[in-house]
């Protein structure tokens, strides 16, 4: 289930600086390393024990110092669509001017939840000036200084009240799979021919959102939830805004999923956007199958599918070990096969080991090449376990957890994939204290 909160309001009211109180932006979902420009936009956030996602609208539109009215309409929209639940964020300094009228005239209209919030309370004083906010018709306004976090708090205690009783998608107890990718790359057609083959044996599921349609196929063995975020060609012109629904689409479609299916284009290859999307699923610890469409339009030689998958995981690295189909929605070709591989994924992904049986095999390898002495201290790892989180977690537990090296849980990575499958699942490895 979904937990999104988005930051809108016209320029310079200070919703970035807000979005990075609230993120900590050393959790910016691309590292740097991988080359990919940072989404800045988009982060994931925790308070009271409740996980949930933050995007700050306004990175997303270009030139934003110089909005056009039509522009800061957009933006609130696809807030509304996507989002749980909206941060209106005001700047008491400036008090309401038209914008804001603007932005709070369609926030008043929708069903989702708004918070109001009066940014630039840096002291006493200014927290009288907030009162006029009252006169924007959406409640009380949360007095916050984004700069300093003073307030932040007591927002937060009230936004994760608001998004637990937002929590209602049906449970459904089977694997959801999301359909991602750039515009144009196949998704909608992938989705027909998967759902032409037997029409009559799925159901139509109302979506969360206005134009994705989550579609349940069960029959021939098979039930799974489509998650479907192929709607969005048809509203938007402009390249820029399509890049921008398609990011926003692919957040909300990734939380909802187990296993995306990233879609890319045969004959374009994996580009920055998509490494993007990849990261994001990654970040988010759901399962990722890459699905190379178009491969009708590509002229094959005898290496052709092992090279251009080695070119993939190349740009992938370090998380490689992810299944890559080629697919041809056109004519059909290996679209259940892209289908089976995500439920394998999926099953990948909801095992739990044994104790006993990732103790017999992983602590000999750890014996055998245990991690490299600091100033002369020894790390003994004495016991492992699964931790009973939704995604493959495990915790190695050891005397000396501080000095355990990344290249170390990275290597502990590499052999529990060469002893057990997890396969387009990433997973997480945690030394503690014993
Ligand atoms: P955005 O355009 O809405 O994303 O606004 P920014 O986050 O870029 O902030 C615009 C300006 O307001 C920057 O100069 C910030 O440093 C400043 N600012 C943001 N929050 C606060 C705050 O709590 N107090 C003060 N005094 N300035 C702030
Ligand atoms: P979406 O924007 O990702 O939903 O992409 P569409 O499904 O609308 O496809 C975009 C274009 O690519 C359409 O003209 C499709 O006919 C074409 N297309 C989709 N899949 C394939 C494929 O496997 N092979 C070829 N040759 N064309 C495809």
């Amino acid at each position: 289930m979904a937990n999104i909160v988005a930051i809108v309001g016209r320029p310079n009211v200070g919703k970035s600086t807000l979005f990075n109180r609230l993120t900590d932006s050393r959790k910016a979902i691309v590292d740097s390393e991988s080359g990919v420009t940072r989404d800045r936009h988009y982060g994931k956030s925790e308070w009271n024990g409740m996980e949930f996602s933050v995007i700050d609208t306004g990175g997303y539109v270009k030139g934003s110092d110089d909005l056009f009215e039509g522009e800061i309409r957009k933006q609130v929209q696809l807030a509304i669509d996507e989002a749980n639940v909206i941060l209106f964020v005001l700047d008491v300094a400036d008090g309401i001017v038209d914008d804001d009228k603007v932005v709070a005239n369609i926030l008043r209209k929708c069903k989702k939840k708004v918070f109001l919030v009066s940014n630039k309370v840096d002291n006493f004083v200014r927290q009288g000036l907030s009162g006029e906010f009252y006169a924007l018709g959406l409640g009380e306004p949360y007095n916050v200084s984004a700069i300093s976090g003073s307030g932040t708090g007591e927002l937060l205690d009230e936004v994760v009240k608001a998004l637990d009783a937002d929590i209602k998608i049906d449970e459904l107890d089977i694997p959801k799979f999301a359909i991602v990718g750039r515009p144009n790359v196949g998704k909608s057609s992938l989705i027909n021919t998967l759902l032409g083959i037997e029409r009559n044996i799925v159901t139509p599921i109302a979506g969360t959102t206005r134009d994705s349609i989550n579609t349940r196929y069960n029959s021939f063995g098979h039930d799974f939830l489509l998650i479907d975020t192929a709607g969005i060609r048809k509203k938007s012109k402009v390249e820029e805004d399509l890049e921008f629904y398609s990011v926003m689409r692919s957040i909300r479609a990734i939380e909802d999923c187990d296993v995306i299916l990233l879609l890319i284009d045969a004959t374009l290859g994996l580009e920055a956007q998509d490494i993007n999307i990849f990261h994001l699923a990654e970040k988010n610890r759901k399962g990722i199958v890459i699905v190379v469409n178009k491969w009708d339009l590509v002229e094959k030689t005898t290496n052709s599918t092992k090279e251009y998958e080695e070119k993939i995981r190349e740009k992938l690295a370090p998380f490689r070990d992810v299944p890559i189909v080629f697919t041809s929605a056109l004519t059909k070709q290996r679209v259940l096969k892209a289908i089976e591989v995500a439920e394998k994924v999926n099953v990948n992904r909801v095992q739990s080991i044994k104790t006993r049986a990732l103790n017999d095999i992983m602590l000999p390898i750890v014996e055998n090449q245990p991690p490299a002495a600091i100033k002369g201290k020894h790390v003994k790892i004495k016991f492992i376990t699964q931790l009973p989180t939704h995604a493959p977690t495990f915790a190695f537990y050891c005397n000396l957890p501080q000095y355990v090296t990344e290249s170390y849980i990275r290597f502990l990575e590499n052999r529990m994939r060469e002893e057990f499958d997890f396969t387009g699942v990433p997973i997480q490895i945690f030394m503690r204290k014993k």
